[in-house]
């Protein structure tokens, strides 16, 4: 049935005037796949890997993890598969792994800052990871990079945890490094990370709360947090530029990417892949086969606060 829907059952996600789009899948397990490529998605944008931490009293080890990231590839057969290392701490709890009370968690002790305190938790994901990617086109990204450090430290672990691997005897394949834009500081500094990375993923999610002081999980000040507000989208559109300059490509995984409102922005950006939650694909891909660019660069530069 799959192959059937994957032959002829979806038109490309192509712009009237033929510029091409990746859509992909945003999924927390490995079985959500299923549900990507029945809803025509041409790759994971956005593998949660905290699902593997939840409910559990111990951090999941090596194996549990290989095997995880192995079935993703494996279900997705060689489209590519992103998988975002652990992003514990603020909205994300896991017994397992304590960030203990903070005053405020959201620019607390969460994602690649805990990876790259707790080195050990790091490497066993990261020989997961890399043990996996023999099964499939697997690209490895970041979470909350906020200096161009980080980003070299995170790499380096990369590499090391390779060089083990190799040492003991263990096949590894090439993977694609990508940097989530999800703090102001990563978009201000896009053109730094976009020479030494493969790809730029924008969350819009925690970009949106962070460059717009709102938290996302507030009720009270919802108002206060636009996704489309022109502060959020002129740090997209940078970051596009730096990482087209840079030969680097750029999605989006966070909500908006599925905003029928927003689809046209992105493009006109320059943005090449949409990753959203399974359901939402065919909306997306409706939408960008209706758009039209010359609009929708007009809307962004209207968008951007560039033109009345
Ligand atoms: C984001 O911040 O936009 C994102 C995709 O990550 P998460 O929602 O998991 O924080
Ligand atoms: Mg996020």
């Amino acid at each position: 049935r799959l192959g059937r829907l994957r032959a002829g059952g979806f038109p490309p996600a192509e712009t009237r005037g033929g510029i091409r789009v990746e859509l992909a899948g945003n999924i927390g397990a490995p079985g959500e796949a299923r549900a990507v490529l029945e809803n025509g998605g041409e790759a994971v944008g956005l593998f949660r890997s905290e699902f593997l931490y939840l409910g559990r009293e111990t951090p999941p080890d090596e194996e549990t993890q290989y095997l995880a990231y192995r079935e993703a590839l494996e279900r997705m057969e060689g489209r590519r598969v992103i998988v975002r290392t652990v992003d514990i701490g603020s909205d994300k709890r896991a017994p397992c792994l304590d960030t203990g009370r903070e005053e405020n968690p959201a620019l607390g002790w969460r994602a690649i800052r805990i990876c790259l305190d707790r080195r050990e938790l790091f490497r066993t994901q990261l020989r997961a990871l890399l043990r996996a990617s023999v099964h499939g086109r697997l690209a490895v990204m970041f979470p909350m990079i906020a200096s161009l450090q980080e980003l070299r430290c995170a790499r380096k672990l990369l590499g090391e945890a390779r060089a083990e691997l190799e040492a003991e005897g263990t096949g590894t394949a090439s993977v694609e490094v990508g940097v989530m834009i999800e703090t102001p500081a990563a978009a201000v500094l896009s053109d730094l990370l976009a020479r030494e990375a493969d790809f730029f993923s924008i969350g819009t999610n925690d970009l949106t709360q962070y460059t717009l002081a709102a938290d996302r999980m507030n009720e009270r000040i919802a108002g206060y947090y636009r996704p489309a507000d022109p502060a959020v989208l002129r740090l997209m559109k940078l970051t596009a530029e730096n990482a087209r300059k840079n030969g680097v490509w750029t999605g989006v995984c966070g909500e908006s990417a599925a905003d029928p409102a927003l689809i046209p922005l992105y493009l006109a950006m320059g943005i090449t892949e949409l990753s959203m939650s399974p359901a939402a694909l065919p909306e997306a891909r409706e939408r960008v086969r209706s758009l039209d660019m010359e609009e929708a660069r007009a809307a962004l530069a209207r968008a951007l606060g560039e033109v009345e």
